[in-house]
């Protein structure tokens, strides 16, 4: 072997001291993008020529530039949206499936990190309570695990239509459920048979009722259930709408993109009962399980109906195809080339072991509880929902829309949290997502205190 030139030796070490630099903060700077589109462009324009560059340059300009105009989802102040906690461990994995340019289609070219992944997938569908024989793959995010768990929900169903059956197909949902069931559905030229839901929770009666307004179901082919909605964190009623899809011999899928990491925490593990009926099943690892984006654990009942479907066939790949004991990851979603995403959560769960992510899932659980008890107890403020999992929805009595945004720049400009608003049946409602096992409730108080 020959050694790196020295260029390259010393571009090495400058990007992996960045790195290490990044790793070894505790916690991470909560940042916030302060250059407008045109600074940012200005900024960048030109760096990129037909000539080289020194790497120490370039990456200045990633330090001074880029990484600023980031707000980090992984720190313990990021309150908004879905945050991010990804372990040291798994972060410190990423950069090694990076730099081992694994292609993790095929068992042929890259059998030791499918068996990895595999071993966390099968943790993943014990857990659930899924039979031995369920298996998937690891995709980009919830909404890609969505589309191509419908997709074979949806080539399943059209097989086991009768010549004059119509081909157009529906799905039950609840009216909370996530905007990519939306998309998918779309493209899926598949209908929505949405289903009201009064306490934002699709239950079993809700279901009922609205199946027996129907004159028709011939055309329905799936229900969609989520384990929990990512504005409020509700679990829906996975037994009694499960029951209801089996009865009705319909695909029964379950989007816990967000909240579905939950049936690892004893506390909540009720609420998901019922899940072990799914024929597929999501959970984003890159939320809720500790790991660097981006990361979807898509988790099949029969893995062979959704090889029926995605299974690509074209001459060259022929080779790949699949003896006994063989597993394709790429024939179980729609991908071919595929990053071994699933290994950085492979090395974090040996590392940490299973019940150190018990627990951390436990304290962004506790943290919401809490919460809501100083919420209940603020005569100004006013509970939403008792919380589900780790999101807490809130009222300032007498703010208008613009109150919360003010509050939520100042929190943010002053680097306190990020936090935005979001809606609650229209109206503008304080929310917090609890993620980061290292969010304290000191936090909490500060940000509760600014709505006095
Ligand atoms: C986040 C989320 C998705 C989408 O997942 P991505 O990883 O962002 O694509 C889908 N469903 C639910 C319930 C979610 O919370």
């Amino acid at each position: 072997m020959h050694e790196v030139d020295q260029t390259t030796e010393q571009m090495v070490r400058s990007v992996l001291a960045y790195a290490e630099n990044r790793l070894r903060m505790n916690p991470v700077p909560l940042d916030k993008g302060t250059l407008s589109a045109t600074d940012l462009y200005k900024r960048l324009d030109g760096l990129i020529s037909d000539t080289p560059r020194h790497p120490d340059e370039v990456l200045g300009v990633y330090a001074s530039v880029i990484a600023p105009s980031v707000i980090s989802a992984d720190s313990p102040r990021f309150l908004g949206f879905i945050p991010g906690a990804p372990t040291k461990a798994s972060l410190l994995f990423d950069m090694l499936v990076s730099c081992a340019s694994i292609q993790g289609i095929s068992w042929l070219e890259a059998s030791g990190a499918i068996a990895a992944e595999n071993t966390v997938l099968r943790i993943i569908a014990d857990e659930a309570g899924l039979p031995d024989t369920a298996g998937g793959c690891f995709v980009s995010g919830g909404s890609a695990g969505n589309l191509s768990a419908l997709a074979v929900a949806r080539e399943t169903a059209k097989k086991a239509r009768k010549a004059d059956e119509p081909t157009r197909l529906r799905v039950v949902v609840g009216t909370d459920a996530h905007s990519s069931i939306v998309n998918t559905l779309r493209l899926l030229e598949m209908d929505a048979l949405v289903v009201e839901t009064p306490d934002h929770r699709l239950t079993a009666e809700a279901v009922q009722k609205a199946v027996d307004a129907e004159d028709d179901l011939s055309d329905v082919a799936a229900v969609i259930c989520t384990s929990g909605t990512t504005n409020a964190g509700i679990v829906d009623d996975l037994a009694g709408v499960g029951a209801i899809a089996r009865e009705h011999g319909w695909w029964f899928h379950v989007d816990g993109a967000y909240g579905g990491s939950g049936i690892f925490a004893r506390s909540i593990r009720s609420k998901y009962d019922g899940i072990e009926q799914a024929d597929s099943f999501i959970l984003d690892p890159h939320k809720w399980l500790f790991t660097p984006f981006d990361c979807c654990a898509l988790i099949y009942r029969n893995p062979e109906l959704a090889r029926a479907t995605h299974t690509q066939d074209a001459s060259y790949l022929d080779v790949i195809h699949v003896s006994d004991g063989e597993w394709n990851p790429t024939d179980y979603a729609y991908h071919l080339t595929r990053r071994a995403r699933g290994l950085p959560l492979w090395f974090s769960l040996a590392v940490h072991g299973v019940d150190a992510y018990r627990e951390a899932i436990e304290v962004a659980v506790s943290l919401a509880r809490q919460t809501a008890d100083l919420v209940e107890a603020a005569p100004h403020l006013e509970l939403i929902r008792e919380p589900d999992l780790g999101v807490v929805l809130f009222r300032r009595v007498g703010w208008k829309p613009e109150d919360y945004d003010a509050w939520a720049n100042e929190l943010h400009d002053e680097g306190v949290a990020f936090i935005p608003p979001s809606k609650w049946e229209g109206e503008t409602v304080g929310r917090f997502v609890f993620l980061h096992p290292d969010t304290s409730m000191d936090l909490v108080r500060e940000i509760l205190a600014r709505t006095e």
